[in-house]
């Protein structure tokens, strides 16, 4: 099956490089953002693979990391529904949430696309409290990200002691961060630390600081030890999509020190990929360029295969083939092309 998917469509993706090389091309419109509630994650769901080949939703996959033979968490609530299972429905559910993104701004994509205007701040988030860190506003994100960190959580048993302390921010809020750090703490470590307006992550509503559970919580850098229910988070962190993204000496290559707290969703298989590899979104992204359609790269991870190509993608999208018996999901890169991963039967 020929697939074409839109530029806007690939910018909805989760594969979206964002550094101060590759500013935001387009921002989350509200209803693509969904609070985390620690301790309460949402449940996802997972489509059975058909015969034919479709689109896999992005709000459908938080189930997918899942051992279809053996459901490694019974007890939380990601885990497989009997309608998740071989002999379902063939049509996956409409997934519970709405899609990603939709709503893109059409601003984002008249001619160059390099500066739309950035949404201004949803009520909601100045309206619904933070039950972690109660005078705090809400934590938000992306809702494939949103649910995959609380099923994340829940994983590790970690409600209450690790706070989801920043998740998407609008860039009128990124602006004034950035402004009131290079204040307080001067140039040098702003630049460190917090991205320009425009070059932040967590405008995407794809990345996540997370701190431990403490009295005093710095909402910059906040504590996340290599130790205990931490170290738990960051090895469970992969298999649940989400990579470390500035790792301890990367900086030449992120632009951005060691933060140890920021967690960015990329969505599987491709976190656990980067994970194995030991490397940044930035060298993960540059390396797909060499998996052409012809010369996929091939991964298994939890029992699936995978097949995972870079196409170019132009203003008008790109286009590719879905072989029988694959689902298809594709993001474009921020580099001027499109990931396309193709989800093999369990
Ligand atoms: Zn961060």
């Amino acid at each position: 099956m020929r697939v074409h998917v839109t530029a806007a469509e690939a910018l909805e993706g989760t594969l979206v490089l964002v550094n101060d090389a590759h500013p935001l091309q387009a921002w989350p419109e509200k209803d693509a953002l969904t609070a985390v509630l620690p301790g309460a994650p949402q449940k996802p769901s997972f489509p059975a693979p058909s015969d034919t080949p479709q689109k896999l939703s992005a709000s459908a996959l938080p189930g997918a990391l899942q051992k279809p033979a053996a459901p490694a968490l019974p007890d939380t609530p990601q885990k497989l529904s009997a309608s998740a299972l071989p002999g379902a429905p063939q049509k996956p559910a409409a997934p519970a949430l709405p899609d990603t993104l939709q709503k893109l701004s059409a601003s984002a994509l008249s001619g160059a696309p390099q500066k739309p205007a950035a949404p201004a701040l949803p009520d909601m988030l100045q309206k619904m409290p933070n039950p972690a860190l109660p005078n705090t506003p809400q934590v938000l994100l992306r809702r494939p990200a949103a649910a995959m960190l609380g099923a994340l959580l829940d994983s590790i048993s970690a409600a209450g002691r690790i706070v989801p302390v920043s998740g998407w921010r609008a860039h009128a809020e990124q602006e004034a961060l950035y402004a009131d750090s290079v204040r307080e703490n001067g140039l040098a470590f702003t630049q460190t630390y917090v991205a320009l307006p425009g070059c932040s992550e967590h405008e995407s509503g794809l990345a996540i600081d997370v701190g431990e559970a403490r009295d005093e919580i710095d909402f910059l850098r906040p504590a996340f030890p290599d130790t205990g229910i931490c170290a738990a988070f960051r090895a469970a962190a992969p298999r649940y999509g989400f990579i470390l993204r500035y790792p301890e000496g990367a900086r030449h290559i992120t632009h951005i020190g060691s933060e140890p707290w920021h967690f960015r969703y990329v969505g599987v298989p491709h976190a656990a990929c980067i994970a194995q590899r030991g490397c940044t979104l930035e060298e993960y992204i540059e390396a797909l360029r060499a998996n052409t359609p012809a010369n996929p790269l091939r991964l298994r991870e939890d029992g699936r295969a995978y097949r995972i190509f870079r196409v170019p993608l132009a203003e008008d999208g790109a286009a590719f083939d879905v072989p029988a018996g694959f689902l298809w999901q594709a993001s474009a890169d921020n580099c001027g092309g499109l990931i396309v991963t193709l989800w093999g039967a369990p």
